[in-house]
């Protein structure tokens, strides 16, 4: 038995899944004419309250665009040091919008509207221009903890005032409406632009969608033609994404149930230093000094359980719907007996 827990991407696409692949109407959506890509572009913009969406094959790419979007040459974008968008995207900020960023300390990959009022550069020429605030939720480096609603609507008080647009890397924001128990429109009016991925907890095998304004997807449409990422008939791979979006957003609770158990047990094991709070679907801990990293992943791996080093000493798990009761046991009994 298989457990592969490195990350909620791992997932296949189920019989149904496929199903509704094989069946969906297309067309070349660089025309805007696949029918399918566009139910998705104004299911995903509905969920959030958003005006219009763009449909893209990565986060790393709805991210991107966003940037560029919002940015100029010589922009600074203010981000935690956690953040996907500046540890994970290749340098994206500098390569694909000249521009850098402003990281700040947060609390676990979190940061208050206190923290942007203070990092907002003066009109001064020796400044970078301030121009774009970017908020991640859930923080995938934090361990998968959620934003309070709160102090989103802090945050984006503190942008309107300063005329600031601000963004959401929203990669695994369903996790966090779930185990909020908040709903997208929420989140959605606080924001001027969303990344939202189907391919993490949902279970779609490739997708991002990017929501914002329709002036602000219009924009986004020429930039994603530069980048590469106009796509011709893809409502096939669009339908996974809406069947994802359908069936596979209150089902992250399991996910979320799962990994706290989970918690529990490695809060009982000896080789754990520590672990970082569970909110959702992300478990990070980190190993007692005896007990070296690698060791630790090939011992699991030769036992056919995949995870990976996040950083000294530390191992995340992702928990998601490839995961099963029977594996939880499995890694249950073997985490126990280590
Ligand atoms: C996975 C992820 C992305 C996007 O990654 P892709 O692999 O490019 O789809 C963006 N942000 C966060 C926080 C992520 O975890």
């Amino acid at each position: 038995m298989k457990i592969d827990l490195r990350s909620d991407t791992v997932t296949k696409p189920s019989k149904k899944m496929l199903d509704a692949m094989y069946l969906a109407p297309v067309g070349d959506d660089v025309f805007e004419e696949d029918p399918t890509v566009i139910e998705l572009e104004n299911t995903s913009a509905n969920i959030f309250g958003k005006e219009a969406g763009i449909f893209c094959p990565s986060g790393t790419m709805t991210n991107q665009i966003a940037i560029r979007l919002h940015t100029q040459p010589g922009s600074e974008v203010i981000c935690d040091k956690l953040s996907h968008i500046y540890n994970y995207e290749g340098g994206g900020i500098a390569l694909n919008s000249l521009s850098s960023v402003k990281l700040l300390e947060g609390d676990g990959g979190r940061f208050t509207a206190d923290d942007v009022l203070k990092s907002i550069q003066p009109d001064d020429i020796h400044a970078p221009i301030t121009s774009l605030v970017s908020i991640e939720n859930t923080s995938n480096k934090g361990g998968g903890c959620c934003y309070d609603l709160k102090e989103i609507e802090k945050i984006a008080a503190v942008c309107k005032d300063k005329n600031l647009p601000l963004h959401l890397d929203g990669a695994r924001i369903f996790n966090a409406l779930i185990a909020k128990n908040e709903r997208g429109t929420e989140h959605g009016k606080h924001l001027d632009t969303i990344s939202i991925c189907l391919s993490k907890g949902l279970g779609a095998p490739i997708g991002s969608v990017l929501l914002g304004s329709k002036e602000h997807i219009h924009k986004a449409r020429r930039i994603r033609k530069v980048l590469g990422g106009g796509m011709r008939q893809v409502g096939g791979i669009a339908a996974a994404g809406l069947y994802a979006l359908k069936n596979n957003v209150d089902r992250l609770v399991e996910d979320h149930n799962r990994a706290k158990q989970l918690a529990n047990v490695l809060k009982t094991c000896s080789f754990v230093k520590g672990l970082l709070p569970v909110e959702t679907n992300i478990l990070v801990f980190d190993l007692n000094d005896d007990i070296k990293q690698e060791d630790f992943l090939q011992k699991l791996k030769k036992l056919d359980i995949l995870a990976v080093g996040f950083g000294h000493q530390r191992i995340r798990f992702v928990t998601h719907l490839d995961f099963e009761d029977s594996q939880m046991d499995k890694l249950t009994r073997v985490l126990k007996e280590y």
